[in-house]
């Protein structure tokens, strides 16, 4: 910390000195790149000198230089929650890197347009936004290579996930914070593994998977330690006794509360002090300890202060009026619930009007979108009638090669933006490592089916099929030969499937295939055939044989709801696990069940 701030203020002194008798577009530059490294350290002044970079730039007609520093002030305006001014910072600067062709740079701008609109709980665009920098990314990673740009396509894809956690699909999420977490690992980024092991810990803990949430707890925790990372080395410790609270053991989930709460006193972490401590005094009136708990409770409202963190504060009364309910000293409980739905409603008008606020920059921005896809087809047609005018004037022999080149620059541009489209729209239908469908994509192909066999009347099979203890191929050979294997497994599947079927990357090493028009017993002659195409022979990587297996279960859908007709798989998968793995079970759905 303290040589990072050394180096930097040194370069302070530098570029200032470099400044004295710079000019022109080399003034800009230095000007640009002095305002950065002010920016942490003096918001207002970083402002300063970017406004004057880009007043010069502007006079000067120097675009580059107008574009960073465009993108400049976007970042004092996002940092300074100033959302609305950001986005038309960004928005700019990106129209002008895209003029320029400067590719990374418009990565930039997108991955910072979609930082904004999730600030803003703006999803969707948030979405759109970094899918558009992710491919960037991609892009550029293919020619450049360089550690540094991927390091970034991993903290895209860390975002992206974090996206998709908020608009509640949690598997994708999953897949984008594995994604990430092979690249950190593939690039020798430790700094980042902790953090993405338990944002993923996080995701498996929400949908109840706490065997592989402990798991990955325990993952980042190593990590977090290896790294003297002591914020998560307490999080971590703190979650995994979450892990266990859920699970009723409270003897194991205290001894986490308090190593816990012991490396955030240890490291001066208040946050992770308040966070344990919080959890302690839940499990104090868990187990009955209410004096105990009463004691904690006021350690942790007088941390709570001193945070300023009122959401804390809240869950803590909470907590005290059901300690003073437990004790039976109903007058005191009364009073903290009365402290509490204080503090709550304190909170929420707040919230509310924060929450107006967004919702009016949404609406403008849409409003804006809006326009400028007008603006887009207006231009399209008012072009078309420039080439029209001027190949009347060609045909009239005046300037032929003219009209050849403006068309063919047309159609070139034209089809890098349906490449662009298309390539976005396929990301977010496919999954990146296989190829193969993601879930929401087959379940839209289910729905389809759904109602092709309700007006048919024609069953289809359904095929849910995971790897046999796919984790000891990631803790022997590695996370990379894991992936490798996920690869293979497609291909083979893909060989026993007919080009009408459909198979898709269900979760992490699992699979849904749909064959339309097909009967359960089909099905299963299916699933066999790819059982013997995985068993039979083995996977390499890095030139290690390694033998594998999976598991299947069968059911057929059409007569019932989609959701049961996959449940009807799941359970056979589940039976076919427990009967010993390698092997394939089905399960014809229980009549009855209306289709809706
Ligand atoms: P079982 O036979 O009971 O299915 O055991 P298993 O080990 O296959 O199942 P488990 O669910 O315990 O572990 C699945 C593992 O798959 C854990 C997770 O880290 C790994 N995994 C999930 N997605 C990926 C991925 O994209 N790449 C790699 N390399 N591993 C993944
Ligand atoms: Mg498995
Ligand atoms: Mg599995």
């Amino acid at each position: 910390m303290m040589t990072s701030q050394n180096t930097k203020t040194e370069s302070l002194h530098e570029v200032e000195n470099l400044l004295e008798d710079a000019e022109g577009k080399n003034r800009i530059d230095l000007l640009n790149k002095y305002a950065i490294l002010l920016a942490d350290l003096d918001k207002s002044r970083c402002r300063k000198i970017t406004s004057q970079a880009l007043e010069l730039a502007e006079s000067s007609g120097y675009r580059k230089g107008k574009a960073v520093a465009l993108f400049g002030l976007g970042e004092v305006a996002r940092v300074s929650g100033e959302y609305r001014a950001a986005l038309e910072y960004y928005a700019t600067a990106l129209n002008i890197f895209q003029v320029l062709g400067d590719a990374v740079q418009q990565g930039r701008c997108f991955r910072r347009l979609g930082d904004v609109h999730f600030f803003i709980n703006n999803l969707n665009l948030s979405l759109k936004y970094y899918l558009n920098a992710l491919r960037i990314f991609e892009k550029a990673v293919e020619k450049d290579g360089s550690s540094y740009i991927k390091i970034n396509l991993g903290h895209l894809m860390a975002t992206i996930g974090n996206v998709l956690k908020d608009s509640g699909d949690l598997e994708a999420s999953l897949d984008y914070y594995n994604q990430c977490h092979t690249v950190y690992t593939r690039e020798g980024f430790t700094a980042g593994i902790p953090g993405i092991l338990y944002n993923t810990g996080n995701i498996l803990y929400a949908q109840g998977r706490m065997d592989q949430a402990e798991n990955i707890y325990r993952q980042a925790l190593t990590e977090a330690e290896a790294n003297g990372d002591y914020y998560l080395v307490s999080m971590a410790l703190n979650s995994l006794g979450s892990v266990f609270l859920a699970a009723d053991d409270l003897e194991t989930a205290e001894t986490f509360f308090y190593q816990s709460m012991i490396t955030a006193e240890e490291h001066g972490r208040k946050r992770g002090i308040l966070a344990a401590t919080v959890k302690l005094v839940e499990l104090g009136r868990l187990q009955g300890n209410y004096e105990d708990a009463l004691e904690l409770s006021t350690k942790a409202e007088r941390l709570a202060g001193q945070l300023d963190d009122r959401r804390g504060r809240t869950d803590i009364l909470k907590e005290r009026a059901l300690i003073y309910r437990g004790m039976s000293k109903y007058e005191e409980a009364l009073e903290t619930i009365l402290l509490f739905e204080k503090l709550r409603e304190e909170i929420l008008s707040e919230k509310r009007t924060r929450e107006l606020d967004i919702l009016r920059i949404r609406y403008e921005t849409e409003v804006k979108e809006h326009k400028i896809e007008l603006l887009k087809k207006e231009k399209t047609i008012q072009r078309r009638m420039i080439v029209a005018s001027v190949a009347g004037l060609a045909l009239a022999g005046v300037s032929l090669v003219l009209v050849y080149r403006n068309v063919r620059f047309r159609t070139r541009v034209n089809k890098e933006l349906a490449d662009a489209y298309s390539h976005v729209e396929k990301l977010s239908r496919s999954d990146s490592l296989t190829g193969l469908s993601n879930r929401r994509a087959m379940m839209k192909n289910l729905e389809g089916e759904q109602i092709r066999s309700s007006r048919t009347s024609r069953r289809y099979g359904l095929i849910m099929a995971d790897i046999d203890d796919f984790k000891r191929v990631n803790d022997s050979y590695g996370h990379a030969c894991g992936d490798k294997v996920l690869v293979e497994v497609a291909s083979r599947m893909k060989k026993a499937l007919r080009s009408q079927d459909f198979s898709s990357r269900w979760g992490g090493e699992e699979f849904l295939l749909l064959l339309p028009e097909t009967t359960l017993n089909g099905a299963a002659r299916v699933a066999e055939k790819i059982r013997a195409l995985i068993s039979d022979t083995p996977f390499r990587c890095d030139k290690v044989s390694i033998n594998m297996t999976m598991t299947f279960g069968v059911s057929e859908g059409g007569g019932v709801p989609v959701d049961h007709a996959i449940q009807q798989a799941d359970t056979a998968l589940y039976r076919a696990k427990r009967d010993g793995k390698n092997r394939v079970d089905s399960q014809l759905p229980a009549a009855g069940i209306p289709v809706t």
